[in-house]
C-alpha cells in the first residue's frame, strides 16, 4: 500500500499519495505533485532549497569561523597565483610597476605609468611591429599568453587541495556525519571529507556507488552546479 499524506496547497488539502523513495507526493484530488521536503512543486534533478546552507543560515559559529579561515588562506593563495601568472612588472628599470595584462590577444603592451612599450612575452622593447617580425615566437596574436585572470586551469595546477574559496551556496551537509562538504566538480556523488562515506549532492541521501543514478533516478550523475544547485 502507498503511503498517504496531505496536499500542501492551502486551497486544497486533500489526500495525497506519497512516493517516499522518489521524494514526492501527488494529490489525489487536484493532482498537484509536490516535493516532500519543501512542499513546493516537485523538482526532479534539482537540489531542494531546504538543503541550501547559505539560505537558511544552517551553519554553526564554529563552521562559519572555519570557512572564514579557509577563505583567508584561499585569498592569499589566489593572490600569489595572480601576481605570478597573470601580472608582470614593467621592464623599464626606472619604473617597475606591476602590470596586469588587460588587452586579450595582443602581446604588445604599453606601461600605463611610464608609457614604455614592451613585448608581454619576452619583456623586450617593442614599439612598432619590428620586434614581432624578428621574433615570431612573440607573435602579437599568441595563444600562449598569460591569462588576464586566474583560470580554472591555473587553479588546478597551482592551488593545493582545498585551497580555493568555499562558497556556501555549493555546500551540502553529509547525511552520515553532518559535516559540511563542498561540491567542487560536476560530479553529484560526494565523498564526505570527514567520514569518507558517499552521498548525493542533489537529493542529500546516503548512496553506495553510482547505482543511485541509474534507472528511474531523479538525480543526474553530473550537473553544472551553476544551474543545478
Ligand atoms: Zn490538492
Ligand atoms: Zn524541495
Ligand atoms: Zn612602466
Ligand atoms: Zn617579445
Ligand atoms: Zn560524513
Ligand atoms: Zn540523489
Amino acid at each position: 500500500m502507498d503511503d498517504l499524506g496531505w496536499c500542501p496547497l492551502p486551497s486544497c488539502g486533500s489526500l495525497a499519495t506519497i512516493e517516499k523513495d522518489q521524494g514526492f507526493g501527488k494529490c489525489q484530488h487536484c493532482a498537484f505533485i509536490f516535493c516532500l521536503d519543501c512542499k513546493e512543486r516537485h523538482h526532479p534533478y534539482k537540489r531542494c532549497i531546504i538543503n541550501r546552507l547559505d539560505l537558511f543560515d544552517l551553519i554553526s559559529q564554529d563552521e562559519k569561523e572555519n570557512i572564514d579561515h579557509k577563505n583567508k588562506l584561499a585569498e592569499t593563495a589566489l593572490n600569489n597565483i595572480f601576481f605570478k601568472y597573470c601580472a608582470k612588472y614593467c621592464p623599464n628599470s626606472k619604473c617597475g610597476i606591476r602590470i596586469q595584462k588587460i588587452q586579450s590577444g595582443c602581446t604588445k603592451m604599453q606601461c600605463p605609468r611610464c608609457y614604455h612599450h614592451f613585448c608581454w612575452v619576452c619583456l623586450h622593447d617593442a614599439k612598432g611591429l619590428k620586434h614581432y617580425k624578428e621574433n615570431p615566437d612573440c607573435e602579437i596574436e599568441d595563444g600562449r599568453l598569460q591569462p588576464e585572470a586566474i583560470t580554472p586551469q591555473l587553479k588546478e595546477k597551482h592551488l593545493m587541495e582545498g585551497e580555493d574559496y568555499v562558497n556556501l551556496k555549493f555546500c551540502a551537509r553529509c547525511p552520515h556525519c553532518n559535516a559540511v562538504n563542498e561540491k567542487r566538480t560536476r560530479k553529484n556523488a560526494l565523498d564526505c571529507r570527514k567520514c569518507h562515506k558517499t552521498f548525493c549532492y542533489i537529493c542529500n541521501k546516503p548512496i553506495k556507488g553510482l547505482e543511485h543514478y541509474s534507472g528511474k533516478s531523479l538525480c543526474h550523475v553530473e550537473s553544472d552546479f551553476y544551474a543545478d544547485f
